[in-house]
Protein backbone atom coordinates (compact mmCIF):
# COMPACT_ATOMS: atom_id res chain seq x y z
CA UNK A 1 0.00 0.00 0.00
CA UNK A 2 2.86 2.57 0.86
CA UNK A 3 4.95 1.47 -2.42
CA UNK A 4 1.58 2.53 -4.54
CA UNK A 5 1.48 5.69 -2.48
CA UNK A 6 5.12 6.70 -2.79
CA UNK A 7 5.53 5.77 -6.65
CA UNK A 8 3.21 8.13 -7.74
CA UNK A 9 4.55 10.33 -4.96
CA UNK A 10 7.96 10.00 -6.21
CA UNK A 11 6.57 10.97 -9.85
CA UNK A 12 5.27 13.96 -8.85
CA UNK A 13 8.01 15.06 -6.93
CA UNK A 14 10.25 14.33 -9.99
CA UNK A 15 8.29 16.22 -12.67
CA UNK A 16 7.70 19.38 -10.14
CA UNK A 17 11.76 19.35 -9.46
CA UNK A 18 12.18 19.37 -13.44
CA UNK A 19 9.31 22.11 -14.14
CA UNK A 20 11.34 24.48 -10.98
CA UNK A 21 14.18 23.84 -12.66
CA UNK A 22 13.00 24.06 -16.01
CA UNK A 23 11.15 27.73 -16.03
CA UNK A 24 13.77 28.70 -13.37
CA UNK A 25 16.75 28.13 -16.40
CA UNK A 26 14.24 30.31 -18.78
CA UNK A 27 14.13 32.99 -15.95
CA UNK A 28 17.36 33.37 -15.57
CA UNK A 29 17.92 32.73 -19.36
CA UNK A 30 15.50 35.45 -19.92
CA UNK A 31 17.05 37.95 -17.01
CA UNK A 32 20.37 37.22 -18.75
CA UNK A 33 19.16 38.67 -22.01
CA UNK A 34 16.92 41.34 -21.10
CA UNK A 35 20.25 42.36 -19.11
CA UNK A 36 21.95 42.04 -22.30
CA UNK A 37 19.22 44.44 -24.25
CA UNK A 38 19.56 47.16 -21.41
CA UNK A 39 23.26 46.93 -21.92
CA UNK A 40 22.97 47.36 -25.83
CA UNK A 41 20.44 50.19 -25.16
CA UNK A 42 22.23 51.97 -23.17
CA UNK A 43 25.27 51.96 -25.73
CA UNK A 44 22.95 52.69 -28.39
CA UNK A 45 21.67 55.66 -26.89
CA UNK A 46 25.11 56.67 -26.14
CA UNK A 47 25.76 56.55 -29.57
CA UNK A 48 22.76 58.30 -30.64
CA UNK A 49 23.92 61.21 -28.41
CA UNK A 50 27.74 61.26 -30.07
CA UNK A 51 25.87 61.55 -33.25
CA UNK A 52 23.71 64.22 -31.82
CA UNK A 53 26.20 66.36 -31.16
CA UNK A 54 28.34 65.90 -33.63
CA UNK A 55 25.27 66.65 -36.20
CA UNK A 56 25.02 69.86 -34.49
CA UNK A 57 28.75 70.47 -34.71
CA UNK A 58 28.56 69.86 -38.33
CA UNK A 59 25.32 71.99 -38.73
CA UNK A 60 27.32 74.67 -36.80
CA UNK A 61 30.33 74.28 -39.26
CA UNK A 62 27.59 74.05 -42.38
CA UNK A 63 26.27 77.73 -41.21
CA UNK A 64 29.47 79.42 -40.81
CA UNK A 65 30.58 77.96 -44.23
CA UNK A 66 27.57 79.40 -46.05
CA UNK A 67 27.43 82.96 -43.99
CA UNK A 68 31.22 82.98 -45.69
CA UNK A 69 30.00 82.06 -49.00
CA UNK A 70 27.35 84.41 -48.89
CA UNK A 71 29.84 86.96 -47.46
CA UNK A 72 31.78 86.65 -50.80
CA UNK A 73 28.70 86.12 -52.88
CA UNK A 74 27.73 89.77 -52.10
CA UNK A 75 31.50 90.64 -52.43
CA UNK A 76 31.80 89.55 -55.92
CA UNK A 77 28.53 91.52 -57.04
CA UNK A 78 30.07 94.34 -55.50
CA UNK A 79 33.46 93.87 -57.50
CA UNK A 80 31.51 93.33 -60.71
CA UNK A 81 29.66 96.43 -60.07
CA UNK A 82 32.42 98.63 -59.71
CA UNK A 83 34.10 96.75 -63.09
CA UNK A 84 30.60 97.60 -64.48
CA UNK A 85 30.53 101.47 -63.82
CA UNK A 86 34.76 101.62 -64.43
CA UNK A 87 34.05 100.50 -68.07
CA UNK A 88 30.93 102.63 -68.28
CA UNK A 89 33.20 105.52 -67.21
CA UNK A 90 35.97 104.57 -69.75
CA UNK A 91 33.58 104.61 -72.41
CA UNK A 92 32.06 107.94 -71.35
CA UNK A 93 36.09 109.19 -70.78
CA UNK A 94 36.79 107.92 -74.77
CA UNK A 95 33.23 109.97 -75.70
CA UNK A 96 34.27 113.03 -74.07
CA UNK A 97 38.02 112.87 -75.37
CA UNK A 98 36.86 113.09 -78.80
CA UNK A 99 34.75 116.37 -77.89
CA UNK A 100 38.24 117.94 -76.01
CA UNK A 101 40.41 117.57 -79.29
CA UNK A 102 37.71 119.64 -81.37
CA UNK A 103 37.60 122.35 -77.87
CA UNK A 104 41.52 122.10 -78.34
CA UNK A 105 41.47 123.34 -82.34
CA UNK A 106 39.31 126.37 -81.38
CA UNK A 107 41.51 127.10 -78.32
CA UNK A 108 44.42 127.01 -80.78
CA UNK A 109 43.11 129.59 -83.28
CA UNK A 110 44.60 132.73 -82.49
CA UNK A 111 42.95 134.78 -84.97
CA UNK A 112 39.30 134.38 -83.20
CA UNK A 113 38.03 137.10 -84.06
CA UNK A 114 35.09 136.99 -81.20
CA UNK A 115 37.66 135.71 -78.16
CA UNK A 116 34.51 136.41 -75.50
CA UNK A 117 32.06 134.69 -77.68
CA UNK A 118 32.17 131.12 -75.35
CA UNK A 119 29.33 129.30 -73.53
CA UNK A 120 30.03 127.86 -70.31
CA UNK A 121 32.00 124.70 -70.95
CA UNK A 122 30.71 121.48 -69.02
CA UNK A 123 33.58 121.40 -66.47
CA UNK A 124 32.84 124.75 -65.43
CA UNK A 125 29.27 124.32 -65.01
CA UNK A 126 30.34 120.62 -63.06
CA UNK A 127 32.49 123.07 -60.83
CA UNK A 128 30.01 125.47 -59.83
CA UNK A 129 27.32 122.55 -59.10
CA UNK A 130 27.15 121.07 -55.76
CA UNK A 131 29.33 117.70 -55.33
CA UNK A 132 27.04 115.61 -53.23
CA UNK A 133 27.91 112.02 -52.20
CA UNK A 134 25.42 109.43 -50.92
CA UNK A 135 27.21 107.67 -48.39
CA UNK A 136 25.43 104.14 -47.63
CA UNK A 137 25.85 101.45 -44.56
CA UNK A 138 24.50 98.03 -45.07
CA UNK A 139 23.83 95.02 -42.86
CA UNK A 140 23.61 96.83 -39.23
CA UNK A 141 23.16 98.14 -36.30
CA UNK A 142 25.84 96.98 -34.87
CA UNK A 143 28.11 97.93 -31.84
CA UNK A 144 29.98 99.86 -34.41
CA UNK A 145 26.98 101.92 -35.29
CA UNK A 146 26.59 104.45 -32.18
CA UNK A 147 30.97 105.30 -33.53
CA UNK A 148 29.74 106.02 -37.35
CA UNK A 149 27.14 107.61 -36.29
CA UNK A 150 29.46 109.91 -33.91
CA UNK A 151 31.56 110.54 -36.89
CA UNK A 152 29.62 111.19 -38.93
CA UNK A 153 27.97 114.07 -36.72
CA UNK A 154 31.87 115.63 -36.67
CA UNK A 155 31.33 116.35 -40.43
CA UNK A 156 27.55 116.99 -40.03
CA UNK A 157 27.46 114.31 -42.93
CA UNK A 158 23.87 112.94 -43.38
CA UNK A 159 24.12 108.99 -44.36
CA UNK A 160 21.63 106.23 -45.21
CA UNK A 161 21.25 103.04 -43.32
CA UNK A 162 20.26 100.07 -44.69
CA UNK A 163 19.63 97.59 -41.53
CA UNK A 164 18.96 93.65 -40.83
CA UNK A 165 17.11 92.92 -38.44
CA UNK A 166 18.50 88.91 -37.76
CA UNK A 167 20.89 88.48 -35.17
CA UNK A 168 21.39 92.68 -35.11
CA UNK A 169 18.05 92.51 -32.04
CA UNK A 170 20.06 93.62 -29.50
CA UNK A 171 20.97 96.81 -31.20
CA UNK A 172 17.69 97.82 -32.27
CA UNK A 173 18.09 100.79 -29.19
CA UNK A 174 20.68 102.09 -32.16
CA UNK A 175 17.53 102.50 -35.00
CA UNK A 176 15.39 105.33 -33.48
CA UNK A 177 19.37 107.14 -32.81
CA UNK A 178 19.73 106.70 -36.73
CA UNK A 179 16.51 108.66 -37.36
CA UNK A 180 17.23 111.00 -34.32
CA UNK A 181 20.29 112.10 -36.02
CA UNK A 182 18.89 112.98 -39.33
CA UNK A 183 19.83 109.93 -41.24
CA UNK A 184 17.76 108.01 -43.65
CA UNK A 185 16.58 104.33 -41.90
CA UNK A 186 15.73 101.95 -45.00
CA UNK A 187 15.46 98.43 -44.99
CA UNK A 188 18.38 95.36 -46.36
CA UNK A 189 16.22 92.29 -45.11
CA UNK A 190 15.35 90.32 -41.95
CA UNK A 191 17.64 87.50 -42.61
CA UNK A 192 19.87 88.14 -45.30
CA UNK A 193 19.67 85.05 -46.60
CA UNK A 194 20.44 85.01 -50.51
CA UNK A 195 18.35 81.46 -51.11
CA UNK A 196 15.80 82.24 -49.02
CA UNK A 197 14.62 85.86 -49.92
CA UNK A 198 15.03 85.21 -53.67
CA UNK A 199 13.61 82.33 -54.01
CA UNK A 200 9.92 84.02 -55.12
CA UNK A 201 8.22 87.17 -54.72
CA UNK A 202 6.49 85.88 -51.60
CA UNK A 203 9.09 84.70 -49.81
CA UNK A 204 10.89 88.25 -50.31
CA UNK A 205 7.72 90.05 -49.06
CA UNK A 206 7.53 87.77 -46.20
CA UNK A 207 10.99 88.78 -45.31
CA UNK A 208 11.03 92.46 -45.75
CA UNK A 209 7.68 92.20 -43.94
CA UNK A 210 9.56 91.31 -40.44
CA UNK A 211 12.17 93.46 -40.69
CA UNK A 212 10.00 96.63 -41.83
CA UNK A 213 7.84 95.67 -38.75
CA UNK A 214 11.04 95.71 -36.67
CA UNK A 215 12.03 99.18 -37.50
CA UNK A 216 8.22 100.67 -36.99
CA UNK A 217 8.28 98.99 -33.53
CA UNK A 218 11.57 100.90 -32.17
CA UNK A 219 11.33 104.07 -34.00
CA UNK A 220 7.65 104.67 -35.37
CA UNK A 221 9.31 105.85 -38.94
CA UNK A 222 7.84 104.02 -41.47
CA UNK A 223 11.12 103.32 -44.31
CA UNK A 224 10.37 103.60 -47.90
CA UNK A 225 13.93 103.04 -49.27
CA UNK A 226 15.45 99.90 -49.60
CA UNK A 227 18.45 98.08 -50.76
CA UNK A 228 18.76 94.25 -52.34
CA UNK A 229 20.62 92.18 -50.64
CA UNK A 230 23.74 91.79 -53.16
CA UNK A 231 22.41 94.10 -55.20
CA UNK A 232 19.13 94.38 -57.21
CA UNK A 233 21.29 91.61 -59.91
CA UNK A 234 21.24 89.24 -57.21
CA UNK A 235 18.72 86.21 -57.62
CA UNK A 236 17.15 85.23 -60.65
CA UNK A 237 15.64 88.15 -63.20
CA UNK A 238 12.42 86.43 -63.32
CA UNK A 239 11.94 86.80 -59.55
CA UNK A 240 13.32 89.95 -58.20
CA UNK A 241 11.72 91.68 -61.75
CA UNK A 242 8.69 90.74 -60.10
CA UNK A 243 9.70 91.92 -56.55
CA UNK A 244 10.38 95.16 -58.18
CA UNK A 245 7.22 95.58 -60.00
CA UNK A 246 5.58 94.65 -56.17
CA UNK A 247 7.60 96.72 -54.22
CA UNK A 248 7.24 99.62 -56.58
CA UNK A 249 3.41 99.38 -56.01
CA UNK A 250 3.83 99.42 -52.35
CA UNK A 251 5.70 102.75 -52.58
CA UNK A 252 9.06 101.58 -52.21
CA UNK A 253 12.19 102.93 -54.21
CA UNK A 254 15.30 100.60 -53.89
CA UNK A 255 19.18 102.10 -54.43
CA UNK A 256 21.97 99.88 -55.76
CA UNK A 257 25.41 101.28 -55.54
CA UNK A 258 27.87 103.01 -58.22
CA UNK A 259 30.86 103.47 -56.03
CA UNK A 260 31.88 100.09 -53.88
CA UNK A 261 34.50 100.49 -50.62
CA UNK A 262 34.69 96.88 -51.45
CA UNK A 263 34.08 96.37 -47.44
CA UNK A 264 32.31 93.46 -48.36
CA UNK A 265 35.07 91.35 -48.47
CA UNK A 266 36.95 90.39 -44.90
CA UNK A 267 40.26 90.80 -46.47
CA UNK A 268 39.94 94.87 -47.21
CA UNK A 269 41.88 96.56 -45.52
CA UNK A 270 41.19 100.62 -44.28
CA UNK A 271 43.65 101.72 -47.06
CA UNK A 272 41.80 99.72 -49.99
CA UNK A 273 38.25 100.85 -48.43
CA UNK A 274 39.85 104.81 -48.62
CA UNK A 275 41.79 104.54 -51.69
CA UNK A 276 38.26 102.35 -53.21
CA UNK A 277 36.16 105.19 -52.60
CA UNK A 278 38.71 108.38 -52.54
CA UNK A 279 39.55 107.26 -56.17
CA UNK A 280 36.40 106.35 -57.98
CA UNK A 281 34.04 109.02 -56.22
CA UNK A 282 34.85 111.60 -59.01
CA UNK A 283 33.76 109.13 -61.75
CA UNK A 284 30.36 109.08 -61.57
CA UNK A 285 27.34 111.53 -60.91
CA UNK A 286 25.69 110.91 -57.92
CA UNK A 287 27.68 108.87 -56.12
CA UNK A 288 26.01 106.28 -53.79
CA UNK A 289 28.94 104.78 -51.70
CA UNK A 290 28.13 101.15 -50.44
CA UNK A 291 30.20 100.52 -46.96
CA UNK A 292 28.96 98.24 -43.79
CA UNK A 293 28.45 98.64 -40.63
CA UNK A 294 27.64 95.43 -39.57
CA UNK A 295 29.86 93.45 -36.81
CA UNK A 296 33.39 92.39 -37.41
CA UNK A 297 33.57 95.48 -39.79
CA UNK A 298 36.54 97.31 -38.28
CA UNK A 299 38.25 98.22 -41.29
CA UNK A 300 35.42 100.50 -42.27
CA UNK A 301 35.24 102.26 -39.00
CA UNK A 302 38.79 102.79 -39.17
CA UNK A 303 38.70 104.51 -42.56
CA UNK A 304 35.87 106.58 -42.26
CA UNK A 305 37.30 109.46 -40.89
CA UNK A 306 39.87 110.06 -43.89
CA UNK A 307 36.88 108.99 -46.58
CA UNK A 308 35.07 112.17 -44.57
CA UNK A 309 37.76 114.41 -44.27
CA UNK A 310 39.33 113.74 -48.19
CA UNK A 311 35.87 114.04 -49.39
CA UNK A 312 34.65 117.13 -47.35
CA UNK A 313 38.25 118.33 -48.79
CA UNK A 314 37.27 117.54 -52.50
CA UNK A 315 34.44 119.56 -51.53
CA UNK A 316 31.47 117.31 -50.93
CA UNK A 317 28.44 117.48 -49.12
CA UNK A 318 27.13 114.28 -47.51
CA UNK A 319 23.53 113.69 -47.85
CA UNK A 320 20.88 110.82 -47.22
CA UNK A 321 18.92 109.06 -49.84
CA UNK A 322 15.22 109.48 -50.32
CA UNK A 323 12.74 109.15 -53.24
CA UNK A 324 14.07 112.38 -54.80
CA UNK A 325 17.63 111.32 -55.41
CA UNK A 326 18.26 109.60 -58.96
CA UNK A 327 17.84 106.00 -58.52
CA UNK A 328 21.25 103.76 -59.42
CA UNK A 329 19.42 100.93 -60.62
CA UNK A 330 21.26 97.62 -62.26
CA UNK A 331 18.16 96.59 -63.44
ZN1 LIG B 1 24.16 93.20 -47.14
Amino acid sequence: MKKKIFIPILIFSVLLLCSIGFFGFQYLNLNGRCQTLETQASQLQQNNSELSSKLTHSNEELEEKEAYLEGQKEYISELSQQIDSISQEQDSEDSNGSDTEEDNDYEDNSTDPYPNLYADSEDEQAENEEKIAYLTFDDGPSSLTPKVLDLLDQYNAKATFFVVCKNNEEYAEYLPEIVKRGHALALHSYSHNYSQIYASQDAFLSDLEKVFDWVVEHTGYTPSLLRFPGGSNNGSSYVVNDIIDELERRGFQYFDWNVSSGDGSSLTTRANIIDNICNNIGNVENPVVLMHDGSGKNATLAALPTVLENLSSAGYEFRSLDKNVPPVHYR
